[in-house]
């Protein structure tokens, strides 16, 4: 079975193909700048190198088609034709309360998505526009959604509650969702099976930091407590990004600096974290080179996010009462060696012993990086939320067909 996974933002569209006979990408690629008259294809086909195509693509109908059309090309396709697509598997960033896995693509579900576009404004609409998309370009494809909350749709309501007058959980749904669940799930699974052990066996912490950034608490194979709210703004501090401040700030600054709600809204996520600590990038990678030749405010920004980290870390340590395995994962997680290092350093009394020499490997593949003699486990797993999406839409497809048959 070849499975189509697609990710559609508003103004831009990324995919891969995949074979599941050997879950192998055959091509990926992304759309950029949908909507404008110079949007950009860039379809990269394995052991083939990559096309980049500028042309007018105007909304998400003709960026699937574009990318259809790349899929089936006679020189750089991996398709010899369209019917070659078995299924589609779509990211969906929120799910609410009602999905608590990944499901099949049906009117009922659709209508869920929009009842959904208020909790996700910026995400949903445009997941919606890639369902409708393959819909127009493949119809009778099943789509698969995989959404990105349904993971933590599992924690209990001391983690997910906020202590708010309850009638805003009840009439708005204001809660805990938590977001990443798919990175969480899939690098948890894959950091279970690393070890060797059951997975429920295991009390884990999942560290996915990337731009942006959140920790999850698994006790017995399910999320227990995540760092990101009712958004993807609460918990640690991120690129751009503040992660938790005192509540009470809004109000002041919005008084103080006569902002307007979207002035505020736009100054904690778009110019707060390490860009606004730093006063250099939102980049960890620009951070760290800048603290290593001595600035000082870089130094600060590094120091703040790793100790955010760490404190998160204790705080899941203490809810779970125990860990046996930290796992980190992203950008940042899988690359930075002095990040992770800052984060290891200082927490031995919870049994955690960092090998200098593993931690600074530079490999792809999953892998320890405490010492044997290290009571919890750290590793680093790379991420790969696509090859869930494509698992879960295979799953979903093959036993529609066996259900069938
Ligand atoms: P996104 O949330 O956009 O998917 P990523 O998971 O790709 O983000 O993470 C991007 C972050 O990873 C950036 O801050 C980048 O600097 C950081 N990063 C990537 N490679 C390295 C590296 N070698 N060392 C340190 N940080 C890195």
């Amino acid at each position: 079975m070849k499975v189509l996974v697609i990710n559609a933002g508003s103004s831009s569209l990324k995919y891969q193909l995949y074979d599941m006979r050997n879950e192998l990408v055959l091509a990926s690629g992304r759309v950029e700048r949908i909507g404008m008259d110079s949007s950009i294809v860039t379809h990269e086909p394995v052991d083939k190198p990559e096309v980049r195509n500028v042309s007018e693509i105007l909304d998400h109908v003709t960026a699937v088609k574009r990318v259809i059309d790349m899929l089936t090309h006679p020189e750089f396709g991996a398709l010899s034709h369209l019917n070659e697509i078995d299924a589609v598997g779509h990211r969906v960033v929120h799910g609410g309360e009602v999905f608590s896995s990944s499901v099949l693509v049906t009117q009922e579900v659709k209508l869920e998505i929009r009842r959904l576009f208020d909790l996700a404004p910026l995400h949903n609409p445009a997941h919606m526009m890639g369902i409708s998309a393959v819909e127009t370009n493949l119809p009778n494809v099943p789509q698969v959604v995989v959404f990105d909350t349904a993971f933590h749709q599992s924690m209990p309501n001391t983690s997910y509650l906020y202590p708010i007058p309850t009638v805003l959980y009840r009439r708005h749904k204001i809660r805990r969702y938590g977001f990443h669940g798919t990175s969480h799930a899939y690098v948890s699974t894959h950091a279970a099976e690393y070890l060797n052990k059951p997975l429920e066996s295991l009390k884990m912490i999942t560290c996915h930091i990337g731009n942006g950034a959140s920790l999850a608490a698994i006790m017995d194979g399910k999320s227990f407590d995540t760092s990101m709210g009712m958004t993807p703004l609460e918990g640690l501090m991120m690129g751009t990004r503040s992660g938790d401040i005192d509540p009470a700030i809004v109000p002041f600054v919005m008084n103080k600096e006569e902002l307007t709600l979207n002035e505020v809204n736009s100054m904690l996520n778009k110019h707060s974290g390490m860009l606004a600590i730093s006063g250099i990038s939102s980049d960890m990678r620009e951070v760290t080179e800048a603290m290593l030749e001595g600035d000082k405010n870089a130094k600060l920004a590094f120091d703040m996010y790793a100790y955010r980290v760490k404190k998160y870390i204790g705080a899941y340590a203490a809810a779970m009462n125990g860990v046996d395995t930290i796992v980190f994962t992203a950008g940042v997680g899988e690359n930075s060696v002095a990040l992770r290092k800052a984060i290891c350093d200082g927490i031995s009394f919870l049994g955690i012993e960092l090998d200098e020499q593993r931690n600074s490997e530079r490999r792809k593949d999953a892998r320890e990086i405490t010492t044997d003699a290290s009571r919890v486990k750290v590793l680093v797993v790379p991420t790969n939320e696509e090859l869930l999406i494509a698992r879960d839409t295979y799953t979903i497809v093959k036993s529609l067909e066996s259900n069938q048959s």
